[in-house]
Parts: C-alpha cells; sequence; structure tokens
C-alpha cells in the first residue's frame, strides 16, 4: 500500500504556497511539480528559476531537474514546515 496525502505549504509570512499531493513519509526537501494541486504563486509557470512568494518576495526554492522530472528544491527558511 502506497502512502499519500495531500498537504498545503505556506509561506513563513502566512501566504499559501501551494497544494502538493505527498507521496512518501518524512520531511518536505523537495516538491515535484507535476504533484502540485494547487499553485498559489505560479510555481508551475513558465520556467521560473527561484519562485518567490507573492505576498513577501521570499525565494521559496530553486527548480532543479531530478531523475527527469521538474522539481522545487525548497527553501526550508522561507516554507513553513508542514506537520505530516
Ligand atoms: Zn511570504
Amino acid at each position: 500500500m502506497s502512502f499519500g496525502r495531500v498537504i498545503d505549504v505556506d509561506c513563513q509570512c502566512g501566504a499559501p504556497l501551494f497544494r502538493y499531493y505527498k507521496s512518501s513519509h518524512g520531511r518536505l526537501i523537495k516538491v515535484f511539480l507535476e504533484n502540485i494541486r494547487k499553485d498559489f504563486v505560479g510555481i508551475t509557470n513558465t520556467p521560473p528559476q527561484a519562485p518567490v512568494c507573492t505576498a513577501c518576495g521570499k525565494e521559496i526554492g530553486v527548480i532543479q531537474l531530478v531523475g527527469g522530472r521538474l522539481a522545487l528544491k525548497l527553501n526550508q527558511g522561507t516554507v513553513k514546515s508542514v506537520r505530516l
């Protein structure tokens, strides 16, 4: 049986960033763009090298290729830790 749940990820400033389908246990380090269910700040638009929170302007993380898939490596200082 596979683990999977939808979580909300917020910025430290309180603004919602995205809703994500997380398929594994553990801390959220990187997110695959294809698993973002709701994108509040335009992460999946165009190729933003460093998407930012639209409310406070802080960098959310950097986009990189992980195993041939686009993933956002989260900036742990900007993203509010998510309870799992
Ligand atoms: Zn923010």
